[in-house]
């Protein structure tokens, strides 16, 4: 065919990634060597949420649901948008002759169409779901058109089984450029004989709502403080006991570049190990290493049935040699003791920010989202190792709530950094 359709898009604001301060623009540019009929130029915006779920996972109760279900895998496809605008003949045009496809003759030269589309801020799925649709968004009010997830993966090349079942859920936003020609409707024999298609694909993470949400997450009043308690117990002698706590008011959320350690950052800088009861001044206990991990849960649901992918990624290792100094315990109200572990004292842990390196994992940068079929949540995890009396080593695990980890730095949003492609990622641990 002697005819070519090309599609540029314009780069989002933040020269990155597109988010809801971004408008989907471009040119559709249709070159014709010769004369030719044309019956339209459309530009399609689409959306998609897909998952397909293997047999053998679970189901939302934690039991084993492939002795129900048959063998085989089970897909989920929710559409997010599917926006379209007819580029050619015009719109007065297309209305005068509604309903016909005759084509339009267009001399040999180039033609140019622009367009743009506004971001839906909701999935369109959800208002044609079925009632009784379970999908993880059933019980949520505030729903918004999640991230793109997995889209630069090439599914094609995937040599490792971790990567194979991550990737079975993906979220992807693209835009196609289609050019309709020929003298009538589609031959059922060869639907593709009179069409041009060409697509790109964007890459859109809202992990700021356009308005009211960045006051939100901000409130002018400091939120509650949150204990955080460690697992178990350790066991110090035959009587006394020990847990580990964080005490914190900004852990449901994190920011890129946010400090972690830092003293008043409200995250891990109030930590405190806590006595059952006064400990003997004769016990030598010290902290001698924090590990703190962030934990990646992604869920795929599809007819009913689920499959999770966890992941570590390691933050932060920093071995060290802190006494208790037990005489310097404070005295409860309810008869326990507790000492402040200063770890914003620590020089590496205090200028530690979080996701300096604006790390990708599996392709993906981090931050959380749902939509109908697809979870990804975090939770940090704070490891600490004690030595007691020089020998024995024991360690506390404190696991935190679900916390929103977003892509973006609230310091930076103005003025988006350069990305280097040249900084180490994070130690990976799988
Ligand atoms: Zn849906």
């Amino acid at each position: 065919m002697s005819a070519t359709i090309e599609l540029i898009l314009s780069p989002p604001y933040n020269e990155q990634f597109y988010t809801f301060r971004d408008i989907i623009s471009g040119t559709v540019i249709i070159t014709l060597e010769k004369p030719l009929s044309v019956q339209k130029v459309d530009v399609i915006f689409m959306g998609t949420s897909e998952t397909v779920v293997r047999p053998g996972d679970y189901g939302e109760n934690g039991t084993l649901t492939n002795i129900q279900t048959p063998p085989g895998e089970v897909r989920s496809d929710h559409v997010l948008v599917n926006s379209k605008q007819q580029l050619f003949p015009p719109e007065n045009v297309a209305n005068a002759i509604q309903g016909s496809t005759k084509p339009f003759k267009l001399e040999r030269g180039k033609y140019e169409y622009t367009f743009s589309f506004q971001i839906p801020k909701k999935p369109k799925c959800i208002s044609t779901h079925p009632k009784k649709l379970f999908t993880f968004l059933s019980d949520k009010e505030f729903i918004t058109l999640p991230p793109s997830f997995n889209n630069s993966v090439d599914r094609r090349n995937i040599s490792n089984l971790d990567t194979y079942f991550y990737t079975l859920g993906q979220i992807e936003y693209r835009v196609y450029a289609k050019l309709f020609t020929g003298k009538g409707k589609d031959s059922w024999f060869n639907p593709f004989k009179n069409k041009k298609i060409v697509s790109k694909a964007i890459e859109f993470i809202p992990s700021l709502m356009p308005n009211g949400e960045r006051e939100e997450l901000l409130p002018e009043t400091a939120p509650p403080l949150k204990t955080y308690s460690s697992k178990f117990n350790i066991l110090l002698n035959d009587s006394l006991e020990a847990r580990a706590e964080v005490r914190a008011r900004t852990l449901n959320s994190v920011f890129r570049l946010d400090y972690l350690f830092k003293t008043h950052c409200g995250k891990f800088d109030e930590v405190y190990l806590v006595f059952s009861d006064r400990p003997p001044p004769n016990i030598d206990l010290r902290l001698v290493r924090v590990q703190l991990n962030l934990l990646e849960m992604v869920t795929y649901l599809a007819t009913g049935r689920t499959n999770a992918n966890i992941n570590s990624l390691r933050l932060a290792q920093q071995y060290m040699d802190l006494p208790i100094i037990l005489s310097h315990c404070r005295r409860k109200p309810d008869g326990s003791y507790e000492y402040p572990i200063h770890l914003d004292r620590v020089e590496n842990l205090n200028l530690l920010q979080f996701n300096q390196e604006d790390y990708r994992h599996k392709g993906n940068r981090l931050y959380s989202f749902t939509t109908c079929n697809i979870k990804r949540k975090y939770k940090f995890q704070l490891f600490l190792d004690w030595n007691l009396n020089g020998k024995k080593m024991l360690q506390t695990e404190i696991l935190t709530n679900y916390v929103n980890v977003f892509c973006e730095s609230l310091k930076l949003l103005e003025h988006p950094p350069q990305y280097s492609d040249d900084e180490l990622p994070p130690q990976y641990d799988s």
